[in-house]
């Protein structure tokens, strides 16, 4: 045989290996996450009090206010419950820059690193942790460069580092602040990002309910209501974030591919979110009632947050960097 033939074999040998080897993960991992999820039983969270008022402002999403705001396919949340100032997320600097899309938006918007109390990281990907070299590294940060954020809390899904937040594994449910829960991790398997535990905030906002504050929502809307309604006895107030749904588009493209339709949804890469998906997640959520529905356009379809404002009216609000969203 030829030397051509032969490296032509091996070639296709290799990717063939490397094919099966994601298929098994895939499926293994799927396997294993449907167990972890039956294995997760809290009992209620009956310390977590409740906070008067809670304002929520994006500081990083896809869409902005006006042009003096950066957009970014990533999420960073600033929320405020009662005295506490959480920033949720920090965001995604694609292009590693100092200072990042986050803090500038946060300068025109008047917001001060100094504020913040706690940190809270949704989940290891980079449009939430700062960038690919956070995800790859296990770190998470909130420019190009180290940026003082001090000897704070932030509370992490899986083992992240930061040069000096104090940074803590929150895989079970717990109370972060009076009337701030996390609902503890849910783990999906991604496949090719792998596994992907998730976390998401609830909020118990006194005399309305819990309101859901969500990252990139590969755990599925299902699995954060289900998860929510086994910790709170009060019901599901609002919903705020992304719930990945990029159901006839993607926002983020290489080579014409539409990536996050592809990476980030937990079927195999060639059933891709439908329409009918959007739709079966929207009636879980109606069945609730919620009174505050307001969808991340960083992880989701132009088509999907139309059918979610109309399926939800009034109760809907638009998702946009710089508009605060106020309850209480
Ligand atoms: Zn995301
Ligand atoms: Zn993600």
């Amino acid at each position: 045989m030829k030397i051509g033939g032969l490296i032509i074999i091996i070639v296709v040998g290799v990717i063939l290996i490397a094919l099966i080897g994601m298929v098994a993960r895939f499926w293994f991992g799927r396997r294993r996450a449907s167990r972890d999820w039956a294995a997760a039983n809290y009992p209620k969270l009956k310390d977590v009090g409740t906070v008067k008022k809670l304002t929520i402002l994006p500081l990083i999403d896809w869409n902005t206010k006006d042009t003096n705001l950066t957009g970014e396919p990533g999420v960073s949340y600033l929320i405020r419950a009662d005295d506490a100032t959480i920033l949720f997320d920090v965001g995604y600097n694609a292009q590693n820059e100092h200072p990042s899309p986050l803090l500038r938006n946060m300068e025109t918007l008047g917001v001060s690193v100094s504020e913040i109390d706690m940190v809270v990281i949704s989940h290891n990907h980079l449009d939430h942790v700062g960038g690919m070299g956070h995800q790859q590294g296990k770190s998470f940060g909130l420019s190009g460069q180290p940026t003082e954020i001090g000897n704070i809390p932030a509370y992490v899904p899986v083992p992240l580092s930061h040069p000096t937040a104090r940074t803590i594994v929150t895989e079970k449910p717990q109370t972060l602040a009076p009337g701030v829960a996390t609902i503890g991790t849910i783990p999906r398997q991604l496949f090719f990002l792998g596994r992907t535990p998730e976390q998401s905030l609830a909020i118990n906002v006194a005399g309305k309910g819990i309101v859901l504050i969500v990252g990139c929502g590969h755990s599925t809307l299902q699995r954060i209501i289900d998860r929510a309604e086994m910790l709170f006895d009060a019901p599901i107030y609002g919903m705020v974030g992304g719930l990945h749904y990029p159901a006839t588009a993607s926002r983020e493209k290489k080579l014409g591919l539409p990536l996050q339709s592809i990476f980030g949804t937990g079927k195999w890469p060639w059933t891709p979110i439908t329409r009918e998906d959007v739709r079966k997640a929207i009636k879980y959520l109606k069945e609730r009632n919620p009174q505050l529905v307001s969808l991340s356009a960083h992880d989701s379809c132009d088509w999907s947050i139309e059918a979610f404002r109309s399926a939800f009216g009034e109760a809907y609000q638009d998702l946009i960097v710089g508009e605060e969203i106020s309850i209480g």
